[in-house]
C-alpha cells in the first residue's frame, strides 16, 4: 500500500462520475468566460439552489481542496499558505484553499482548468471557525468581489425551533436581494420551485443508494463515496438526478442479483470522520481480508429532504440543518447518529479517524467508542491521520493496527 493513491472502484457509475466532475469545472471556467456571474459559497447551505435558479455558476472552495489532494497539488498549496505564517496545524481545507489562490490560480496548466475568479463570496458567519476563515482570506485575496455576509444562529439541530426558522427565512430574502442588486437577475419562483424539487430528488436518490448499502453483502463501499460531488456542487441541477439515478439503477440491480464488493463479505466497518482525500485506496486494504467500509459519518449531511411546495422555508431549513449536521452538531448528537448508523448497516467494528484537520469532527470520538462498546458492543480503533495532508499520515502505522484490528474481528465473528 502506498501512501497517497486512489480507490479501485467496482460501479460503472465511477466512470460517470469522472465526466461529470471535468463538466463541472468546464461549466465554471466558461461560466467566467461568457461573462456569467460567478459566485463562490461554502458547501452544505440553502444558497445553491438558489444560485442555480438565478443563472449565477457556484463554486465551491472546499470542494476544490480534495480535487488538488486528488491530483497531487495540495502539498505545493500547502508550501505556499505555510509561508505566509499558516499554521500547519490548521485545517488542511483552508491551509490548501489559501495556497492556491495565492499561488497555482495565477499559473497556467491547473488540473481541470482552475477555478474562476469569483464576483461574488458568500462570506458565512456560521459553520465552523476554519470555513469563516477561509472566506475573510479570500475577501482579502479578491478585493474587487462583491461580498455577501451570511449570518446564522448556530444552533444543535435537535433545538432548532420556529425563531430560528424565521430567521433563516428573512436571510433567504437578503441574499435574494442582495444577489439581484449585485448580478441585476431577478428570481423566478417557478424556476426555484423547479430547482428544490430537483434537489429534492437528489437527496431521495440519495437516501435510496444509502439504503441498498444496508444489504447484506453490500454493493457499494466508501471507496465509490466520491459521488457525494454531485451533492456538494450539483443539487437542484437535472445533472445530479441523472447521475444518482444511474448509480442507483447500478447498486439496485447488483443487489437483486445478490452481487456484493466482495464475494464473501466478512466484516462491516463504520468509518467515522471525513476520508482521506489523497488516498481513498486505503479502503481497499480491508477488502484483502473480507472487510468493507458500509457507512460513514460523511454520508448522512445529505440525508435531508425539502419542501418543494415552501422553497423558502426549505431552503432556510437546509441551511441551519445541513453544514451543523456534520461541524457543528453536539457530542450527545454525534453519538446518536453513529450508534443509529452502526445498528441499521448492520457493523461489526468501526475506524475512528482522529483527523489532525477537521478538530470540529474529531471531537466527541471518545465518547462514541464508549458508547458503541457499552450499547452495542462494537469495538472501534482509532487511526491517527488527516484528510489533507498526507505529512500527518503514516501508512506503516495505518496498515499495523488495522491488521491487528481486523484479525480481531475476524477472531470474534468466527
Ligand atoms: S468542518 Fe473541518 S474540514 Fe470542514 S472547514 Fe471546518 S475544520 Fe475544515
Amino acid at each position: 500500500m502506498e501512501k497517497t493513491g486512489k480507490s479501485r472502484k467496482r460501479l460503472r457509475a465511477a466512470k460517470e462520475l469522472n465526466r461529470v466532475v471535468t463538466e463541472y469545472y468546464v461549466e465554471c471556467g466558461r461560466a467566467k468566460a461568457e461573462g456569467k456571474p460567478v459566485g463562490w459559497m461554502p458547501p452544505m447551505n440553502g444558497a445553491i439552489e438558489i444560485f442555480y435558479a438565478m443563472d449565477i455558476q457556484p463554486v465551491f472552495p472546499e470542494n476544490w481542496s480534495p480535487i488538488c489532494a486528488a491530483f497531487g497539488l495540495a502539498e505545493r498549496n500547502f508550501e505556499v499558505a505555510e509561508g505566509m505564517g499558516y499554521s500547519r496545524d490548521l485545517c488542511g481545507y483552508m491551509r490548501n484553499i489559501i495556497g492556491y489562490v495565492h499561488g497555482l490560480m495565477k499559473e497556467e496548466g491547473t488540473p481541470l482548468g482552475g477555478l474562476p475568479e469569483p464576483d461574488i463570496l458568500l462570506s458565512p458567519g456560521g459553520g465552523c471557525v476554519p470555513v469563516i476563515k477561509i472566506f475573510q482570506a479570500l475577501e482579502r485575496r479578491f478585493p474587487n468581489a462583491k461580498v455577501y455576509p451570511a449570518d446564522l444562529p448556530q444552533v444543535p439541530t435537535e433545538e432548532i425551533r420556529q425563531h430560528h426558522v424565521d430567521y433563516a427565512i428573512a436571510e433567504i430574502h437578503r441574499l435574494i436581494d442582495f444577489l439581484s442588486q449585485a448580478t441585476g437577475r431577478k428570481l423566478d419562483q417557478d424556476r426555484l420551485k423547479e430547482v428544490v424539487k430537483l434537489s429534492d430528488r437528489s437527496c431521495e436518490l440519495w437516501d435510496e443508494i444509502m439504503t441498498y448499502r444496508r444489504r447484506i453483502p453490500t454493493p457499494f463501499s466508501a471507496a465509490e463515496i466520491g459521488i457525494m460531488f454531485v451533492m456538494v456542487t450539483r443539487q437542484g441541477t437535472q445533472t445530479a438526478v441523472d447521475f444518482l439515478t444511474t448509480v442507483r439503477d447500478e447498486v439496485k440491480e447488483k443487489s437483486a442479483q445478490g452481487l456484493g464488493v466482495l464475494e464473501q463479505e466478512k466484516i462491516r466497518l463504520f468509518w467515522d470522520n471525513i476520508p482521506l482525500w489523497y488516498n481513498m485506496g486505503l479502503f481497499n486494504h480491508f477488502e484483502g481480508m473480507g472487510g468493507v467500509v458500509v457507512a460513514e459519518t460523511y454520508s448522512s449531511a445529505w440525508s435531508l429532504r425539502l419542501d418543494v411546495n415552501r422553497p423558502i422555508e426549505a431552503l432556510a431549513l437546509k441551511s441551519l440543518k445541513s453544514y451543523p449536521m456534520v461541524s457543528c452538531v453536539s457530542v450527545d448528537k454525534r453519538v446518536e447518529m453513529v450508534i443509529k448508523a452502526c445498528k441499521e448497516y448492520s457493523i461489526d467494528g468501526a475506524i475512528l479517524h482522529r483527523n489532525k484537520s477537521c478538530l470540529p469532527i474529531t471531537l466527541g470520538q471518545m465518547d462514541i467508542k464508549r458508547a458503541l462498546e457499552a450499547e452495542l458492543g462494537i469495538p472501534s480503533i482509532v487511526i491517527d491521520a488527516d484528510h489533507m495532508d498526507s505529512r500527518n499520515f503514516s501508512v506503516e502505522q495505518f496498515r499495523t493496527r488495522v491488521d491487528a484490528f481486523m484479525e480481531m474481528l475476524l477472531a470474534r465473528k468466527s
